[in-house]
């Protein structure tokens, strides 16, 4: 493993092509939490900053939306090829700030660079629809035309992956970008930033505000943003969706998450507990993507559950930068205090507590791990579904089982749930796969595959309080929030045709 960057002390905002100190004079520090050290400090945009952020990009915009599409996906190759030469350091920074183990990091960069890859494939993207000859000697076409300044605020769990969500597709199609990331882990969005301008992205097009609410609420109600993208908990992002949609903007805001995965009773064990391991504990259970519910399917639970309590029990909790990790830290002491409660309330509710990950000794987790933020895995049974621990997102290595008689009620408390983003179904028959994959009310689903998250020309989203908007990001829905639609009817008068041109005829 390659030796971790220095992280700076003082993260800044990325304006014009520069990194832009804060002037505002707030500033929030940030954490390792392996360690709970301090190691930056990361400046809070107020809305003077966040306007010269979008006029940075609105001044950006004219020059690069009529840059041709080959000449926008030229840059889009150039930054593929730099990501792919830096991803460890982008790991090594995730790990930092975020905690999650350097291989999960990897991965992250992995599923981002997928994104990257996708809008490279901007200009047959962006091909429109032609019809010749609809009356005579007129032609109808449509095509689709970037909006214009367009801004990203993104969650401290994916730092990396996350905004590129959404700023290749947005800057490909021809947009101009002002991202918020989380103040959590700041320091990927301007490491992203300098290589986009290594790769020849001219200055103004993406730029970065740090900040909290105050520069979102700046963001909601500017008049040159177009397009909101937002990723976070649920709340905020039905807030998010109701204050940008008033302002007149376009919004896609995908919120929290309680994802379910149904063990049939035929299903394979081994692979059941590989899978509730893997998806209840990776990146301690802070994806919104994670099993935070297994429902056990009539006598499945007592083949399930000795296993996966004795899989809890061993799970390596270790500094992230350790490469035998399988899990790492807990991101802030805020929500350590938050998990560490629901485990509370989840044995004054009733539920029966198998593993506890409260009594976890940072010392276990290697050198000068004392003071990071730590929790064990946590595994509760006999979870019912009108206890707080069911119904709310909590967001950490927590995951409940809940046992049930049978598909119907599977499926039923399931579609109950005011969240659908991600839900899995493990069984061997094929039947069961299908019905529970054309009935489930979620928007992503697994078959087999705990965590479904879809690759880069599918899209991504969830439905009930896990998505706000009726765009999935990137994908080809992803291509269609960041662009608008123009139809373009034709006629000419009859003209004297020219004579023959002997010469390849080219672009002009
Ligand atoms: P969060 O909602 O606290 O923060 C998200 C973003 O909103 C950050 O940039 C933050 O600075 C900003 N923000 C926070 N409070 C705000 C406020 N009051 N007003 C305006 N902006 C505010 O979320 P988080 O803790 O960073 O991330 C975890 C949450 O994100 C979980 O709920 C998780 O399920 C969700 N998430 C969802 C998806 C998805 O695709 N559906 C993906 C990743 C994370």
């Amino acid at each position: 493993m390659s030796s971790p960057p220095s992280i700076p002390t003082s993260i800044a905002h990325y304006i014009r092509g520069q990194v832009t100190p804060g002037t505002s004079g707030r500033q929030q520090e940030v954490f390792n939490p392996a360690t709970g050290q301090v190691t930056g400090s990361v400046a809070l945009a107020n809305a003077a900053e966040v306007d010269a952020a979008v006029a940075s990009a609105q001044a950006a915009f004219p020059a690069w939306s009529d840059t041709p599409p080959i000449r926008r996906a030229r840059v889009m190759f150039k930054f593929l090829e730099l990501l792919n030469q830096h991803k460890d350091e982008l790991a090594h920074m995730i790990t930092a700030e975020h905690g999650k183990v350097f291989t999960d990091a990897q991965g992250e960069v992995s599923r981002g660079i997928d994104i990257v890859e996708f809008a490279c494939g901007i200009p047959q993207l962006l091909k429109g629809d032609f019809t010749d000859q609809v009356s005579t000697g007129i032609d109808n076409w449509t095509l689709r035309q970037p909006l214009g300044v367009v801004a990203g605020i993104t969650p401290f769990n994916f730092p990396v992956m996350v905004p590129m969500w959404m700023f290749p597709v947005a800057i490909a199609a021809g947009n101009t970008f002002v991202l918020k990331p989380s103040p959590i882990d700041p320091t990927p969005s301007l490491f992203m930033a300098k290589l986009l301008k290594q790769a020849g992205l001219p200055d103004g097009v993406f730029n970065v505000v740090q900040g909290d609410k105050e520069a979102v609420d700046a963001l909601l109600v500017h008049p040159d943003v177009k397009a909101v993208s937002f990723v976070g908990s649920t709340p905020i992002a039905n807030t998010i969706y109701e204050t940008g949609a008033h302002h007149g903007k376009r919004v896609q805001a995908l919120g929290g998450a309680k994802n379910h995965m149904v063990v049939m009773p035929d299903a394979d064990i081994n692979q059941v507990v590989d899978a509730l391991i893997g998806a209840g504990y990776g990146s301690a259970g802070e994806r919104c993507m994670a099993i935070s519910v297994a429902v056990l399917v009539g006598d499945v639970a007592d083949k399930v559950i000795p296993k996966l309590l004795e899989r809890t029990k061993a799970l390596k909790v270790l500094n992230g930068t350790n490469l035998a990790a399988e899990m790492g830290p807990i991101v802030t002491p805020a929500a350590h205090a938050r998990i560490s409660g629901y485990i509370d309330l989840g044995v004054q509710e009733g539920a029966k507590l198998l593993a506890d990950g409260r009594g976890f000794d940072g010392t276990q987790a290697g050198e000068g791990c004392a003071q990071g933020f730590w929790l064990g895995g946590t595994l509760f049974d006999h979870v019912t579904t009108d206890m707080r621990i069911y119904k709310e997102e909590i967001f950490g290595p927590v995951l409940a089982c809940v046992r049930v008689p049978d598909f119907a009620k599977a499926l039923q408390i399931i579609n109950d749930h005011e969240f659908g983003n991600g839900v899995a179904c493990f069984t061997r028959d094929g039947n069961v796969a299908r019905e529970f994959s054309r009935r489930v009310q979620v928007g992503m689903v697994g078959i087999n595959v705990p965590i479904p998250v879809p690759m880069a020309w599918h899209g991504f989203g969830g439905w009930k309080k896990s998505l706000f908007g009726d765009m999935h990001a990137y994908g080809e829905e992803g291509v269609r929030f960041y662009t608008k639609q123009k139809s373009i009817m034709q006629r000419w008068p009859e003209s004297i045709a020219k004579g023959a041109e002997f010469v390849m005829p080219t672009a002009k």
